[in-house]
């Protein structure tokens, strides 16, 4: 029927304007590799931050001793509390508890915000089973923190700007730790924060800390974003003293690459025109998880108002924002049962949508896998374009050296087709050869252990 037809031409179109050919990866690898450049070189040189840590040493195994950790995302917090071994003997006892963060938390005050986080953290200390074993020493934390931030220090830095769903506008500009050790202070906790890390720098140091090969970290999670060990004097824009090692991790702030190669559609400007920031974070808001079941719903709400998809009525429902989200969208698409049963419960369940004929489930798997797709060989266009930079990217430049990338976040953990996607593109792009000495492997929470590492490493009591 004429409806059938214009539906799918919706699909058609968008499944044309989301296309990731392989030379149109490439061409977002180098324009990566040449952001990257840019914004080493200079102050906003690029739309890429390229934000110096002040990680200038990675874990070596010698950490040792009870440290904290707080990792602030998207979605949740967790705090951590990790027990150290010490020269090579690994990390011993790991404790956490994971705590949604209240959405009214997200878009209200700074204060608001670190007194709920520092209240979490004081009955989380309580837990200690044999007591703080340095009694009249502060406990000692890891910040893992996951905006970016201008850092000052190994254990300040500034607030650049809020992404993933927070707007809290008093504290943009302000020292984070500052904000956090006040309402430690006002929640009458011992405690100080030695290292400030974005979570991508706390993947890096705990991937390094297991494995000698880790050179770069990526995020795929609520949001997205890589980092990884630059060569000091590859960064310009460094005035700082040369750190001994000539070493330098770089928060990269990928989530806001952009790039004229980027395949991008009519529903991904509007999303990013109606979202909190708009102009910001594109690469972020095509790839990854708090992102890419909205864009399906938008497809879906086309689809329902221009092509009379699930009837006659456009279902209420779908003009919710951010009602359908990622894992939901995950879980239609791994639907094996022979009538797409998850896909009929789903629409159901979230849309209210009932008695959608098998065909009508199929073209939704179908979309999942555009969107999905797409999303999943773009993180693997970005990590070519780190390896291109570390000249990791052939075989004569690297000497048959292995790298590693220490992969972390919700979306790749749990959303088999994107990660399996992307597995498969990295091979693709780096062909045969090369393929074989660069490996994907999967960090386990390493954003905080790292955090907690660090926290070690530049502990006050040394
Ligand atoms: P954060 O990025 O907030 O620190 P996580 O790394 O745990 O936290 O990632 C959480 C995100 O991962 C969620 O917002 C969601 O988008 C995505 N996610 C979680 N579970 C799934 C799933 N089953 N399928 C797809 N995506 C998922
Ligand atoms: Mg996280």
């Amino acid at each position: 029927s004429g409806r059938w037809a214009k539906a799918m031409a919706i699909v058609n179109e968008l499944e044309d304007k989301c296309g990731t050919p392989i030379t149109r990866l490439r061409h977002v690898a180098e324009a990566m590799t040449v952001e990257m450049h840019a914004g080493l070189a200079s102050e906003d040189g690029s739309k890429l931050k390229m934000l110096v840590s002040y990680v200038d040493n990675l874990p070596t195994g010698d950490e040792e001793g009870l440290f904290y950790a707080l990792d602030l995302g998207g979605t949740n917090f967790r705090v951590l509390r990790v027990h150290l071994g010490g020269q090579g003997k690994g990390v011993g006892k790991q404790e956490f508890q994971e705590v949604s963060i209240p959405p009214h938390l997200m878009t209200g005050t700074s204060d608001a915000l670190f007194d709920y986080i520092a209240e979490t953290l004081g009955k989380f200390v309580a837990t200690e089973e044999e007591g703080y074993p340095f009694p009249g020493r502060d406990r000692e934390l890891g910040f893992t923190f996951s905006f970016p931030v201008n850092q000052t220090s190994i254990a300040s830095g500034t607030l650049i700007r809020w992404t993933k769903g927070f707007s809290i506008e008093d504290a943009i500009g302000e020292d984070v730790v500052g904000e956090l050790t006040k309402a430690l202070r006002r929640n009458g906790l011992d405690m100080r924060v030695t290292a400030l890390v974005n979570d991508t720098v706390g993947t890096l140091a705990s991937g390094r800390y297991y494995n000698p090969d880790v050179i770069c970290a990526v995020i795929l999670g609520t949001g997205t974003n890589a980092a990884y060990v630059e060569r000091a004097n590859a960064i310009p824009k460094w005035h700082g003293p040369p750190p001994s090692s000539g070493e330098m991790v770089i928060n990269m702030e990928w989530g806001n690459f952009w790039s004229s190669h980027l395949p991008l559609t009519e529903y991904d400007l509007a999303l990013d025109t109606e979202s909190l920031n708009p102009g910001e974070q594109i690469f972020e808001k095509i790839i990854s998880g708090m992102y890419l079941g909205e864009i399906l719903r938008r497809v879906l709400l086309r689809m329902a108002e221009d092509a009379a998809f699930f009837g006659d009525t456009v279902p209420p429902k779908l003009k919710i924002p951010f009602i359908l989200r990622t894992p939901d969208m995950s879980a239609m698409h791994h639907d094996e049962s022979p009538d797409l049963e998850v896909v009929g419960k789903k629409l159901q369940a979230i849309l209210e949508i009932s008695n959608t004929s098998l065909e009508a489930r199929k073209v939704i798997i179908k979309l999942c896998d555009i969107v999905a797709t797409r999303g999943a060989r773009l993180s693997s266009a970005g990590i070519l374009g780190i390896l291109k930079k570390l000249e990791r990217d052939n075989i004569t430049a690297s000497g048959g050296q292995k790298s590693v990338i220490a992969l972390d976040g919700g979306l790749f953990e749990h959303y088999m087709k994107f990660s399996a996607s992307m597995e498969s593109t990295l091979k693709e792009l780096l062909g045969e050869e090369i393929a074989n000495s660069i490996v994907i492997e999967r960090s386990n929470d390493g954003s905080g252990i790292g955090a907690a590492l660090l926290a070690a490493s530049h502990s006050t009591y040394l």
